[in-house]
């Protein structure tokens, strides 16, 4: 084990809701390695605001 999940190795995140507090933003974040994911990349559910 290298410390990174196997699901992450292979592209499996486990994607998180995660909010900028200074932008007001939200952006995707892996909760087991960090990585993080472009609000605009493809798959991503859309953040309704409200
Ligand atoms: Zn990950």
């Amino acid at each position: 084990m290298d410390g990174k999940s196997f699901r992450c190795r292979i592209g499996m995140h486990h994607w998180v809701l995660q909010h900028e507090p200074e932008s007001g933003g939200a952006f995707y974040e892996c909760s087991r390695c960090g990585k993080d994911r472009s609000p605009d990349g493809p798959s991503v559910p859309p953040v309704v605001p409200g």
